[in-house]
């Protein structure tokens, strides 16, 4: 905290002698020494937001912050899936080397046990540091509200006895439970809170997350009007935000970031896997724009005989023999068999009952519809940079620690990447 018995800000308003000092004037106007505020880091992800959705006409806030700052289309990480991609965002680590490699997941150490996306026993996170552990290990208070795994005692042990405790670990200094019916007001005026705290417990950095223009995405598909109407309204609340800001006198440079694209999906583009293969001979772990599969015990042969020759609007590899770009394959997590859809194809493990429409992701990080968004906005930034065409959402991380000033953990993420994004 600096705080300056004559701010600037003070001697602006000298002549009203606010700020005189104390005995040259009645105590009741004295004012309280304004603080002037260091810059906080607020990472900002808008789940599913494709980067062209700026181009609707709907996003005046969004649209501000990228011609006043950096824009880029960001890779996601595969598979384009929420929890993998946030998780890469604030470890630098992809998906295979994060443990993070679904949504919903296997081990074979943990036979018996899933992943779902509400799990927080550590062992399924333990294996990435994600950047407000190293901050707070390095004195820098994080808040969040919310990201994926930030309710998760990072380090920690879930005990086996029962009832299960959770032993050891971090977790941010705010944290919040995640829980979708907390509006996006709701988040905005907590973050803006916590900012108004005094400086000893108040965060340096703030994660915020909204889920609305996924949800509207998966829903009505993201070309619709309820699509649109979610940027609106997500738009709305980061103009919310910026104008607390300025209310409260605190720079921030802001990172908003999405975890990947939409894509619109059809009962018309369905693969059935029912018919690739013989339901007999596998057992299906995840299904929708890839699939994951195991073999039933011994029918190994028999199950890669049909699966893995070319196959209509779909592609499937043994884990190990996937294509180097997705850099996924060999985590434990991973089930030995993988299926790519065509992007916009849906893999189901029968053809589907009834019509459906809507949008979907998972596909392909280099399809143009999983692109993901990055904007960089705040005084740490250098306006005239320009990202390279393809760079990763993993880059993110080393920028991160270098705004909040600590040591970033060894990732896949390249610094040289966005080193210059920062102004010397
Ligand atoms: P996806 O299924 O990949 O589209 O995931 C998006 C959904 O993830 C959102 O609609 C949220 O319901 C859910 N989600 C996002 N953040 C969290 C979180 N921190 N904990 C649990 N679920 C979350
Ligand atoms: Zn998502
Ligand atoms: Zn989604």
């Amino acid at each position: 905290m600096v705080l300056r018995p004559l701010s600037l800000a003070c001697l602006a308003f000298l002549a009203l002698s606010a700020c005189a000092p104390a005995g040259q004037r009645p105590a009741s106007t004295m004012a309280a020494p304004v603080e002037q505020r260091q810059p906080v880091t607020i990472l900002l992800s808008i789940d599913g937001f494709r980067p062209d959705y700026l181009k609707r006409g709907v996003s005046p806030n969004l649209n501000g912050l990228a011609a006043g700052g950096v824009e880029a289309s960001m890779r996601a990480s595969f598979p384009t899936k929420t929890f993998p991609n946030h998780w890469a965002i604030v470890t630098g680590d992809r998906p295979d080397r994060s443990g993070i490699v679904a949504n919903n997941m296997e081990d074979s150490s943990r036979p018996g046990e899933k992943f779902t996306m509400a799990t927080d026993d550590p062992y399924w996170w333990n294996e990435a540091e994600p950047i407000w552990v190293t901050a707070e290990k390095t004195g820098v208070r994080a808040a969040t509200l919310f990201w994926p795994g930030s309710n998760v005692a990072w380090g920690g042990t879930k005990t086996a006895d029962w009832p299960h405790r959770i032993t050891g670990g971090t977790r941010p200094s705010d944290w919040a439970q995640f829980n979708e019916a907390i509006s996006g007001e709701q988040r905005v005026n907590g973050v803006l809170d916590l900012l108004r705290r005094p400086t000893n417990i108040r965060p340096r950095f703030l994660t915020l997350y909204f889920d609305a223009v996924d949800t509207a995405g998966h829903e009505n598909g993201p070309d619709s009007s309820e699509a649109t109407q979610a940027v609106a309204e997500v738009d709305g609340q980061i103009g919310r935000l910026m104008a607390g800001l300025k209310e409260l006198d605190q720079p921030a440079n802001l990172v908003i970031v999405s975890d990947h694209g939409m894509a619109q999906k059809s009962s018309e583009r369905v693969v059935a896997m029912d018919r690739v293969a013989n339901p007999a001979d596998y057992r299906i772990v995840e299904s929708g724009p890839y699939a994951s599969l195991a073999a039933q015990p011994g029918r190994e042969t028999a199950l890669e005989a049909r699966l893995l020759k070319p196959q209509p609007h779909m592609q499937c590899w043994r884990k190990g023999e996937m294509p180097n770009r997705f850099h996924y394959g060999t985590h434990r997590r991973i089930p030995p068999y993988f299926c790519l859809a065509q992007t916009g194809w849906i893999i189901q493990p029968t053809a589907p009952a009834k019509p459906f429409a809507g949008g979907d992701h998972g596909w392909d990080d280099r399809a143009p519809e999983m692109q993901a968004l990055f904007i960089a906005y705040g005084p740490a930034f250098d306006t005239r940079f320009r990202a390279p065409a393809d760079f990763t959402n993993v880059d993110v991380y080393p920028l991160l620690a270098r705004l909040l000033g600590i040591a970033a953990v060894a990732s896949d993420g390249d610094a040289a990447v966005l080193a210059g994004l920062i102004k010397n």
